[in-house]
């Protein structure tokens, strides 16, 4: 998937899993003023909106493509020309998570959302369909090479992919309308908190 696909899906499916999770939290709780349906979907909006820091989860959810695209096809090119290298694999992801885990405050915030953001980058690139670099390097130190040879093969590769998969189009447009819906109900103080903290 392309960037598009990957910021908005990311960003949406969070918020959403963030949001049904507070309300069955809630549910199962049973806490007197958390019955109130319209009650509890508010206090789940400003929960998500409290604890995600956007910033990082938009980061995380095109940082694998940002770190490996240049250095699998442009540095180490013919070897590695899938682009798929160390930051598409699920050690790369864990070790997020655990700088999460032993971080403390804004830091913890700032690097779950970027793991977060990584998994979803993960899920949204198939990554399973490559289990040789997923679950590196627990079946082999090679990462897999790719179809391509060359640097201008695989954009030749990537282009007819581009052009001819219906998944890559899909998620291009609902990726960019979940973007386009969410950022474009922004004011002026909305965007100043979100460069500021992080918060939508
Ligand atoms: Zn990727």
């Amino acid at each position: 998937m392309y960037p598009l696909g990957h910021l908005g899906i990311a960003l949406t499916a969070t918020r959403l899993i963030g949001y049904v999770g507070y309300k069955v939290k809630a549910g199962i709780s049973h806490q007197p003023d958390e019955l109130r349906f319209e009650n509890v979907s508010e206090r789940a909006k400003k929960w998500i909106s409290r604890s995600l820091d956007t910033r990082f989860l938009l980061l995380g959810a095109v940082l694998p493509d940002i770190i490996d695209k240049p250095w699998g096809l442009l540095l180490m090119k013919p070897s590695i020309a899938s682009g798929h290298f160390l930051c598409h694999t699920l050690l790369f992801a864990l070790i997020l998570f655990a700088i999460a885990v032993i971080s403390r405050g804004r830091t913890k915030k700032a690097m779950f959302a970027l793991a977060i953001g990584t998994s979803f980058h993960l899920l949204l690139d198939y990554s399973w369909q490559d289990p040789h670099t997923l679950f590196w390097p627990l079946l082999g130190w090679q990462f897999d090479r790719g179809t391509s040879g060359s640097f201008m093969q695989a954009s030749q590769d990537a282009f007819h992919w581009l052009v001819t998969s219906p998944d890559f189009i899909l998620g291009e447009v609902i990726g960019g309308i979940s973007l386009l819906i969410t950022f474009g109900r922004l004011n002026k103080e909305g965007w100043r908190r979100f460069i500021k903290s992080g918060q939508l």
